[in-house]
């Protein structure tokens, strides 16, 4: 569960006005878990306050219940789109959503009775406490005419505490507590909400899934993050889960003649682990220049993927415009990338690998004659044999990165030659397994080499740092698997 640091407590500080400013401190002194409380009757509108709540989903008893004086102020809405009380919310297909759905129309008067500020990632957001014919919908400043409003004495300030939000206010964010999801389900779900700025999560079934594709990522040892705004959707987790489970199943079936047994998600972490993956708002991910990258991979330890790098259907690039790749093919070359960009700073002299991934493909791989089904394999090209192309050129580091995604796959063409590449390429990556098993210099040569590439991102080591250490004991200490692997290699 993320907690709130003096940094965002700042920011939010920065936005009060000075009686806000006292009436938030005042709150964390009090403590973040205090629950905002039930009001208790006090004027004019507590009536049909009191009632809507009775309305309200089943929510956990309030701990200590002090009564806040609501000033109601009767407020208009003036934006075009409707507030809607409800939290599915598909603009698709609106007939999809909850037929419970009542809406507060443009000009239509409310009462603002509290607000809060809801933090997501780098963004503080103000949301207003409405009531209307027995309603409380949350909304904000884009849908309801709250200038007048802004840094008014006596509003009641109700904080959104992630250790403990409320169902009203946990129902403000779009996880509602009516299908019978538990509380300490629903505080997940928001503490989720708040780390991964996950986007369209609009039911229990959703957040359940999003929750197991997390918890499975984080077992082959991948991160989730976010930067530049950047929000994940449930299809965006769909997408990246589809490419890393892929990999690893290709890993996988690489391990079982090496070692005597098969584990897909062992397979993928002790290669590719630890890895952050961050979602990026942005189109183009490209730190140095302007020409358009869809995604990046930053010393072989953390995955940036903008908005364009998750599509339907298939793109080509322009370097090989007769190939066609999938989103998910996109997520594999990225993830093959961490081989030729990780490995090659660990190659020792004297080593099984003698030559970087890059080099190794352009001298031995790329016209290399081969020996399959009994005949001598030609290539004429140095990209022969690929049914897929994910790569930016056809450069050695890129050719080798596709390579090694094609081989997670299993997307060769469909010919003697597409057959000839694979057993080129399975041949090629047990070696770099066995290299990796034996040569291994453990999580701390990791912790080093991440330090090292701080010059490529400053933020690289504190970014690592969480998933490293999940290295360290989910489900073992990476080192003692790799010892154990290294015991059973045949
Ligand atoms: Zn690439």
């Amino acid at each position: 569960m993320a907690d709130v640091t003096l940094t965002q407590v700042q920011a939010l500080a920065d936005q009060l006005t000075r009686e806000e400013r006292t009436s938030l401190i005042q709150h964390l002194q009090a403590g973040l878990t205090a629950a905002p409380s039930t009001p208790a009757s006090s004027g004019a509108a507590a009536g049909a306050a009191a009632e809507s709540r009775a309305a309200e989903p089943a929510r956990e008893p309030a701990a200590a219940p002090t009564a806040p004086r609501f000033t109601t102020v009767t407020g208009t809405v003036n934006a075009n789109t409707n507030i809607r009380d409800g939290h599915r919310y598909n603009s698709k297909n609106p007939s999809d959503n909850d037929t419970k759905v009542t809406t507060l129309k443009p000009g239509q008067q409310a009462l603002v009775t509290g607000y809060t500020i809801y933090p997501p990632a780098g963004q503080y957001e103000r949301r207003y406490r409405l009531e209307w014919d027995n309603k409380v919908v949350w909304g904000t400043a884009e849908t309801f005419d709250v200038d007048s409003l802004y840094g008014r004495r006596g509003l009641e300030f109700l904080p959104f505490s992630l250790e403990n939000p409320t169902a009203e206010l946990l129902r403000m964010i779009g996880v509602s507590l009516d299908s019978g999801v538990s509380l300490d389900r629903a505080k997940e779900a928001a503490a989720l909400l708040w780390d991964l700025q996950l986007s369209r999560i609009t039911s229990v079934e959703m957040f359940e899934e999003a929750l197991d594709i997390i918890q499975k990522l984080e077992k082959y040892g991948v991160l989730l993050g976010v930067e530049a705004d950047g929000k994940w959707s449930i299809g965006n987790l769909r997408t990246v889960f589809d490419a890393i489970e892929n990999t690893a199943k290709g890993t996988g079936a690489l391990f079982d003649p090496l070692f005597g047994f098969r584990d897909d998600t062992l397979a993928f972490r002790v290669m590719y682990g630890p890895l952050m993956i961050t979602r990026s708002g942005k189109d183009n991910v490209n730190p140095f220049g302007d020409a358009m990258w869809y995604a990046r991979n930053t010393a072989g330890y953390e995955i940036v993927f903008g908005n364009r790098a998750f599509f339907d259907g298939q793109q080509t690039t322009k370097s090989n415009p007769g190939l066609f790749y999938t989103s998910a093919d996109l997520i594999a070359h990225e993830v093959a990338h961490i081989i030729n960009w990780r490995y090659p700073r660990e190659i020792k002299p004297g080593s099984a690998l003698t030559q970087k991934p890059a080099d190794y493909y352009e001298t031995k791989i790329a016209f290399a004659s081969y020996q399959v089904e009994g005949q001598t394999v030609k290539f004429g090209a140095y990209n022969e044999g690929y049914a897929m192309a994910a790569r930016s050129s056809n450069g050695k580091h890129e050719t080798i990165t596709d390579a090694i995604a094609c081989l997670s796959l299993n997307r060769f063409t469909d010919d003697l030659k597409g057959r000839a590449r694979k057993a080129q390429m399975t041949d090629y990556m047990r070696q770099v397994i066995t290299y990796r098993v034996r040569e291994h210099g453990g999580v701390d040569h990791m912790v080093g080499d991440i330090a090292k590439k701080r010059s490529t991102d400053p933020k690289l080591p504190a970014k690592m740092q969480a998933i490293l250490e999940t290295m360290t004991t989910a489900p073992r200490h990476l080192d003692d698997e790799l010892h154990d692997l290294g015991t059973k290699l045949v």
